[in-house]
C-alpha cells in the first residue's frame, strides 16, 4: 500500500469507529490507541503521518527501544501490558502517558514505592479479568471496585483513570458481549474515572456499543 491506499485504508477504519460511537450517543467520543507491538518504527511512522498519536506497546523493551528511536515525534505512548516488578523503573524512565494494565494491589505497591523514590506520578487503568479467564491477567470482577478504591486511598502516587480490559476469548458475540457489560457495570461505579478501554481489532464495534471509550487496535490499523 502506498501512504494513499493506505490513508483511504485507515478513513475506513475511522468510520467504522465514528459509525460506532455515533450509535451511543453523539456525545460519545472514542480514542483509538494503535497498538504498534507487531510493527516496526517505520510503519509507526507512517500512521503518525496521517495523523495518529497514540500508541500502545505490550513489552517495556520494546516500548523503550521504540520510545527511544521515534523520541522526536509528540508521541503519546501508552503500555498495555503485564508488567513484571523487577521492570517498573525501566517503565518509569520512559514516563508513558498511560499504564493499562495495573493488575494488582501487590503490584500496585511497589508501584508507589517505585513512583515516590522518584516524585512522579502515573496515570493508570485497573485492568479487569471481565470474563474470569485462567489464561489472563487483571483482577476479579467481582473485587475491582472495592480494589480501585484501596488503590485511590493507598497509593496517592497513582492516578487511576479507569479501567481496561479484554474481551472474553469466544466465538459466541453473546459471550464478548457480556464481558465487556461487565466491565463497563464496574466502570460506571468508580469514582472519577473516565476511561474505559475495551475493544480490539476483531471487536472494537460490539465494545464501544457496550460504553467503550477507548480501543486499542493492533493489526486493523497496521494492516497486518
Ligand atoms: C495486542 C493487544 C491489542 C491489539 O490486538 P489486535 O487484535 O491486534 O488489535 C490490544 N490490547 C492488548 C492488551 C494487546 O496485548
Amino acid at each position: 500500500m502506498d501512504e494513499i491506499e493506505y490513508k483511504l485504508y485507515i478513513d475506513d477504519v475511522i468510520r467504522r469507529v465514528e459509525t460506532a460511537r455515533l450509535k451511543v450517543s453523539e456525545h460519545h467520543i472514542v480514542k483509538i490507541v494503535a497498538v504498534s507491538k507487531y510493527s516496526t518504527c517505520s510503519d509507526i511512522e507512517k500512521l503518525y503521518t496521517i495523523g495518529q498519536r497514540a500508541f500502545g506497546e505490550n513489552k517495556v523493551q520494546d516500548l523503550k527501544a521504540k520510545a527511544k528511536e521515534l523520541e522526536e515525534l509528540p508521541i503519546e505512548w501508552h503500555f498495555i501490558g503485564n508488567l513484571q516488578k523487577n521492570k517498573i523503573n525501566n517503565l518509569l524512565d520512559i514516563n508513558p502517558s498511560l499504564f493499562q494494565a495495573l493488575d494488582s494491589l501487590e503490584l500496585a505497591q511497589e508501584l508507589q514505592k517505585k513512583l515516590l523514590a522518584k516524585n512522579m506520578t502515573l496515570d493508570c487503568l485497573l485492568h479487569v479479568n471481565a470474563a474470569k479467564e485462567e489464561s489472563k491477567h487483571g483482577v476479579m470482577p467481582e473485587d475491582a471496585v472495592k480494589i480501585y478504591t484501596q488503590i485511590i486511598d493507598e497509593y496517592p502516587n497513582i492516578q487511576l483513570r479507569g479501567v481496561m480490559s479484554i474481551g472474553a476469548h469466544s466465538d459466541d458475540k453473546e459471550v464478548v458481549r457480556k464481558s465487556f457489560e461487565t466491565t463497563h457495570e464496574i466502570y460506571k461505579q468508580l469514582p472519577n474515572a473516565s476511561i474505559c478501554s475495551m475493544g480490539m481489532s476483531g471487536d472494537f464495534e460490539l465494545a464501544i456499543e457496550c460504553g467503550s471509550n477507548m480501543v486499542r487496535l493492533g493489526s486493523i490499523m497496521f494492516n497486518k
